[in-house]
């Protein structure tokens, strides 16, 4: 069969620099809908060894398509700059993210040296990863004690013939539970277990997927399939609402509504009535949380994103290279942060009437999930 062809608009690197404006931080800023900045994603590679279909589809991130160079890059050094002025403005939690992100060389120094960060109160920072688990059973301790506190896990099913359709390039799903169990066992925990349900290709996975993680350490959570990027060919009917998730699983094992650990959670919590522990759904597409969004990231090349659906950046690395002050770069975020009125997710219906490779959107393996 000949492979599909799908035309995409390059986004990466469209950022305008931005003028900085010195400022000292407060950890007090907030955005034009009053959200607060509290958790920076920084994604640390754009490659990825899977080629899941909702996200790096093999027609698009074949052999033709130029990844980042290495000089493009943020260095362990700049990101951690970036870090800390973030920080200092109000971020409590950091997830690195990619790509892969356990493929970038010595991701483990750079743990190191963002564990070392302290919040605008003097506490720890959250420190998290999400991985697809190929190298964790491997990593799982040097991450660890590299100051990691936790991971999330992406596993789409249990099943290995559904498994290998959804990563594309044919990997055991024995790797991945054996990753899990590792960073169990090392205490990164606890572990989140993260489902993306594509309708068709793996909703038959929703049930045994809970069976499996029931009366486990791990928090499995469901998210409806997105609209990101411009490359996977995203259709609404092959959204299947997290409503009907909870209904499929309720059917077999009776749910009950927890409430959100604190706001700004993405994930709405459910447990099993009969203690066998708690799920989450995260709907980004039925039930938009734009309300209480406060997300940055921080794509591999250094660009800022205040939305995940965003069509361009704004080039932080060119404030870094270009030697300004740590005063004069915070000052730069402040503004870009005051001015931030993204809510893609509410607003997606209008959006969503062009087709997908009109829409300005950047891929999500270049700015992290
Ligand atoms: N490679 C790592 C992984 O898969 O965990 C980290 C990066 S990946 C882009 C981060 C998260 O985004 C994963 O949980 C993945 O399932 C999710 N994701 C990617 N494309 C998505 C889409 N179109 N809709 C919903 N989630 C998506
Ligand atoms: Fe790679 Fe993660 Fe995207 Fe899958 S979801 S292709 S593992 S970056
Ligand atoms: Fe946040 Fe944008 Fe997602 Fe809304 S659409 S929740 S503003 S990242």
């Amino acid at each position: 069969m000949a492979e599909k062809i799908i035309m995409m608009t390059e986004q990466r690197g469209a950022a305008p620099v931005i003028p900085a404006t010195p400022e000292t931080p407060t950890g007090l800023l907030s955005d034009r809908l009053a959200r607060p900045l509290r958790d920076l994603r920084i994604s640390v590679t754009d490659r990825c060894n899977f080629r899941c279909v909702y996200c790096m589809p093999k027609a698009v991130f074949n052999s033709d398509y130029q990844y980042l160079p290495h000089k493009a890059l943020l260095s362990f050094e700049e990101i951690t700059r970036l870090a800390r002025i973030f920080v200092a403005h109000g971020v409590e939690k950091i997830r690195l993210t990619g790509g892969e992100p356990l493929l970038r060389k010595d991701i483990e120094k750079l743990i190191a040296m963002l564990a070392r960060l302290k919040t605008a109160s003097g506490q720890p920072l959250d420190l998290t990863l999400t991985t697809n688990a190929s190298l964790l059973a491997r990593k799982a301790q040097a991450l660890k004690d590299a100051g990691l506190q936790r991971v999330t896990v992406s596993l789409d099913a249990l099943d290995n013939q559904t498994f290998r359709r959804m990563n594309d390039v044919d990997f055991d799903v024995r790797d991945v539970l054996q990753g899990l169990e590792q960073a169990h066992k090392v205490g990164l925990g606890p572990v989140k277990v993260n489902m993306v349900v594509k309708a068709g290709m793996n909703d038959q996975e929703i049930l045994p997927m809970a069976r499996y993680f029931r009366h486990s350490p791990f928090i499995l959570r469901f998210i409806e399939y997105m609209d990101v990027g411009a490359s996977n060919g995203w259709k609404m009917d092959e959204v299947l609402p997290s409503a009907q998730v909870v209904e499929r699983i309720h059917a077999e094992f009776p749910l009950q509504a927890l409430d959100a650990n604190y706001s700004g959670e993405t994930a709405t919590r459910w447990r099993y009535a009969d203690g066998g522990g708690e799920i989450g759904m995260i709907s980004s597409v039925t039930q938009a949380f734009c309300g209480d969004c406060t997300r940055a990231r921080l794509s591999t090349e250094g660009q800022l994103y205040t939305c995940l659906f965003a069509s361009s950046g704004h080039d932080l690395r060119a404030l870094l290279r270009d030697g300004h002050s740590d005063n004069a770069i915070s000052g730069a975020l402040a503004q870009l942060w005051r001015a931030r009125a993204d809510r893609y997710s509410e607003l997606r219906t209008a959006q969503t009437a062009l087709p997908q490779a009109e829409q300005r959107k950047v891929e999500m393996s270049y700015i992290g999930g």
